[in-house]
């Protein structure tokens, strides 16, 4: 059976990414830190439908804890068709305000989770000579935006080091991809005014919010073998607005 690992999937765009791959065939870890109760539900639901899931606590800005997780999974079901690199943290303040405790913890899982899973998981990729890793940038890693700035380099660092990894695993028949949602539904924009989502739907040449399913969707693309001549790219999924 493929597997596939999804790190920050008890809720939003991960939580919805389990749910698809599950229905697709894929036995699914869900990968959380703290939100236990909210990953044994998501697993539950995805049981209950006759689905193959399981969780997995592990922070991913620790390395150990990302090593353990990859060689559990190695060692249930040995294979790992997929890594999608979803969990993410914001946080929203000017420079001047922003402290270095902030710049650890964002870049800590943002950027050195993807690292810490990629390097975890890309030697049982290259060995089985195929495998699939889905990155979860952001349209900011490209475009910036103001008091965001460390979420931005974060999500930047993502997508350079997509780039550099696609070209490195290329010849192991491992493909490196990434997304970069736009506006999306989710916990993580759930202090934004109704003021503001309203301005950023009137910038969005498709005229609405993206959905975590509008997100997952594109991941799966990016995980099986219909998107088998791509890597190293960034696809936006933000319906027009940051094009
Ligand atoms: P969300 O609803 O806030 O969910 C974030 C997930 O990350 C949670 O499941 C959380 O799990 C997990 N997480 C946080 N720290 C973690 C850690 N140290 N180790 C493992 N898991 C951790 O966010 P979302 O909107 O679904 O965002 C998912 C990804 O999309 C993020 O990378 C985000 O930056 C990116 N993105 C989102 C948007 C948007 O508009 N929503 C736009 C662009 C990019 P626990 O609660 O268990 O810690």
């Amino acid at each position: 059976m493929k597997t596939v690992i999804i790190t920050g999937a008890s809720r939003g765009i991960g939580a919805q990414t389990a749910k698809l791959f599950a229905k697709n065939g894929y036995a699914v870890i869900i990968n959380y830190n703290n939100s236990k109760d909210a990953a044994e539900k998501l697993k539950q639901n995805i049981v209950s439908e006759g689905f193959v899931a399981e969780i997995f606590a592990a922070d991913v800005s620790d390395y150990g804890e990302c090593k353990k997780l990859a060689d559990f999974v190695i060692c249930k079901y040995k294979r790992i068709d997929a890594l999608v690199n979803n969990a993410g943290v914001s946080v929203i303040k000017p420079l001047y305000e922003t402290e270095i405790a902030d710049l650890n913890k964002i870049m800590g899982v943002n950027f050195n989770g993807v690292f810490n899973m990629c390097k975890a998981v890309s030697p049982y990729m290259v060995s089985a000579k195929r495998g699939k890793i889905v990155n979860v940038s952001s349209v900011w890693g490209e475009k910036g935006s103001s008091c965001e700035t460390v979420y931005c380099a974060s999500k930047a660092a993502v997508i350079g080091f997509t780039k550099a990894l696609a070209k490195e695993l290329g010849t192991s028949n491992v493909n490196v991809n990434c997304i970069a949602p736009g506006f999306i539904d989710t916990q993580m924009n759930a202090a934004l005014t109704n003021s503001i989502k309203n301005d950023i739907i009137n910038e969005t040449p498709l005229m609405r919010m993206g959905t975590a399913d509008d997100v997952a969707n594109c991941i799966l693309f990016l995980a099986e073998s219909a998107s088998d001549f791509l890597t190293g790219q960034v696809i936006k999924v933000d319906g027009g607005w940051q094009i």
